[in-house]
């Protein structure tokens, strides 16, 4: 499909500004408007099925487009609110790390002066961690710029005068890569994948440091040459929201591929270091016992394996982790029309969020259950549980994955972006057919079919349920597991006031008929 890298802009709405790489804001008024179709849908709201392939954002809404893009608004408490996160994210991660390796998880007064000094050496930085992280981030570059992958246009920047970035999605090919690197270094015993848990601590603090660092580099770079966007004049407040909106090296975007490629493919790595890890134990523990290694003969007896010894609950974690990773691989080419890539910029928010936090916190309850298995007191639960957790596991990614891509493709068919993909798995109803839908004066629908007929934020309800059986196959020993459900629902409800926001004041009347035709946010009839 499509992608020349100099496609037009503001489809149908803004005139082609594609050779402008003007930081510039694009007067709207000074553009053609709509090229085809819109006068007759756009003046008025309608519900109906869309047999038009294309949809085209109007004048009005171009102008909202600029204006909501230009806009400075202090989230998180302003410049006071983000300085205290900036300082209290490195510290929580330190303390919570400290309380998983050396208190099994119990959560001591951290304002104890012995807390630190016993923790401390748990999290000192070493030189074998700064190498595997560091070389992680360059070999995930690398392969970021020179695989092979489609290449999708994203929306018309309203800063660049609406030009469209182009973005090489090559996540799949990446992924399957990495996998089989790791599998080759792992066998020939080149790098064993059990040195992640191995180096845990000291890693997170790296990636901490290196976040902070990337930071303030990025800051710097971006004032001093001048490509700064949507500044608010307070030192701390910009640092945090970021300095620039779209940085690049080569042909790389940093800000996508700090959100894809590095957070959700070492927490799929730390997961399946654990659970190698416990694997090894469990074996050594058997051997000492005098047990010969259990064999499994499959396939008839064709294949002869040692058995698998990880607990359940590890492989729960594993299976919950690679399914997040997968899906943010084989849907790559959804995430350069997202806020983050569209709006954000790249700051301490995204920046310590995707190099360090989601990693080195998303995956307490690996840690938790692999510490336990560590002390032999490994987390056990019946097997109806664990399969109740499966399922569970199971249904709300399936419910996350396709409403995800129902709207992400139904946008796409909207801007004339969209590509048909074989990535695997494809799920039943990831597409929807002929999909109803509020037509804004914007320009833009906004569905109202499959999943999204249901509730606003049916996948953020379904990411809240599996984050939820992450805590849940901990068991209810320690708090800690459960930090990331209760982070991620505060990160949500966040997201949705400010979405809302957003979204009434883009497209305001047709907003409110939107939210008539689905009333309820996270659960049908309740909420
Ligand atoms: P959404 O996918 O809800 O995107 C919101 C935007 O989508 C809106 O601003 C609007 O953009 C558009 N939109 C909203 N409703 C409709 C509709 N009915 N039809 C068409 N377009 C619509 O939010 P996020 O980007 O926050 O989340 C994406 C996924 O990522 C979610 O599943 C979330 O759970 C997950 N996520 C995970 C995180 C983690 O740490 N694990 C963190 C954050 C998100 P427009 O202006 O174009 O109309």
């Amino acid at each position: 499909m499509l992608l020349q890298s100099e496609r037009g802009s503001w489809r149908g709405g803004l005139r082609h500004r594609s050779h402008c790489s003007s930081p510039k804001i694009a007067s709207p008024d000074s553009v053609t408007p709509v090229v085809r179709s819109i006068s007759s849908t756009s003046s008025e709201t309608e519900s109906g099925s869309d047999d038009e392939s294309f949809s085209v954002v109007t004048r009005e809404g171009a102008k909202k487009e600029v204006a909501c893009d230009s806009k400075v608004v202090y989230e998180f408490g302003g410049p006071v609110g983000v300085t205290a996160l900036m300082f209290g994210f490195p510290i929580l991660m330190s303390y919570m790390f400290i309380c998983l390796a050396l208190h099994q998880g119990r959560l001591p007064n951290p304002l104890e002066l012995e807390f630190w000094q016993h923790g401390i050496s748990a999290i000192t930085p070493t030189a074998r961690a700064t190498a595997i992280y560091l070389m992680f981030n360059l070999f995930q570059y690398i392969t970021a710029a020179t695989l092979p992958g489609i290449k999708v246009l994203g929306l018309p920047v309203p800063s660049l005068g609406g030009k469209q970035l182009e973005y090489l999605c090559n996540g799949v090919a990446t992924w399957y890569f990495d996998l089989v690197l790791v599998a080759v270094l792992h066998n020939t015993g080149v790098f064993p994948i059990t040195a992640v848990v191995d180096e845990i601590g000291p890693i997170m603090s790296v990636a901490m440091i290196w976040a902070i660092v990337v930071t303030i580099a990025t800051y710097i770079v971006g004032c001093v040459s001048g490509r700064t966007h949507r500044m608010s004049g307070s030192v701390p407040y910009d640092i945090f929201m970021g300095a620039v909106l779209n940085p690049r090296i080569g042909n790389v975007d940093l800000k996508m591929w700090s959100e894809i490629r590095i957070p959700w493919k070492i927490l799929f790595f730390i997961s399946l270091s654990a659970a190698v890890k416990d694997h090894e134990i469990n074996v050594a523990r058997r051997l000492e016992a005098g047990l010969s290694p259990e064999i499994w003969s499959l396939f008839g007896g064709l294949i002869h394996m040692n058995a698998i010894q990880t607990s359940a609950p590890l492989l729960f974690m594993l299976l919950a982790h690679c399914l997040y990773v997968n899906a943010c691989m084989k849907g790559e080419e959804c995430i350069p029309t997202t806020w983050d890539i569209f709006y954000e910029k790249w700051g301490y928010m995204l920046i310590f969020w995707n190099l360090a936090g989601v990693p080195f916190s998303y995956c307490y309850s690996t840690l938790y259950l692999l510490n336990r298995s560590v002390a032999n007191d490994p987390v056990q639960h019946t097997r109806f549980f664990m399969t109740v957790l499966f399922v569970i596991l199971l249904a709300a990614y399936y419910v996350w994955d396709t409403a995800n891509s129902q709207k992400n493709r139904f946008r796409m068919q909207q801007r004339g972006t969209y590509v048909e993909r074989h990535t695997f798995p494809q799920l039943p109803w990831g597409t929807i057919k002929n999909p109803t839908f509020v037509q804004t004066k914007h320009g833009n629908k906004l569905l109202t079919g499959g999943w999204w007929g249901v509730a606003r934020k049916i996948h953020y309800t379904a990411d809240l349920i599996m984050a939820l059986s992450w805590g849940l196959v901990t068991g209810f020993d320690s708090y800690i597991p459960y930090f990331y459900v209760t982070f991620f629902t505060v990160v949500l409800i966040h997201r949705v006031g400010r979405d809302h926001i957003h979204c009434k004041e883009k497209y305001g009347a047709d907003f409110d008929e939107y939210c008539r035709q689905v009333p309820y946010i996270f659960i049908p009839f309740i909420f």
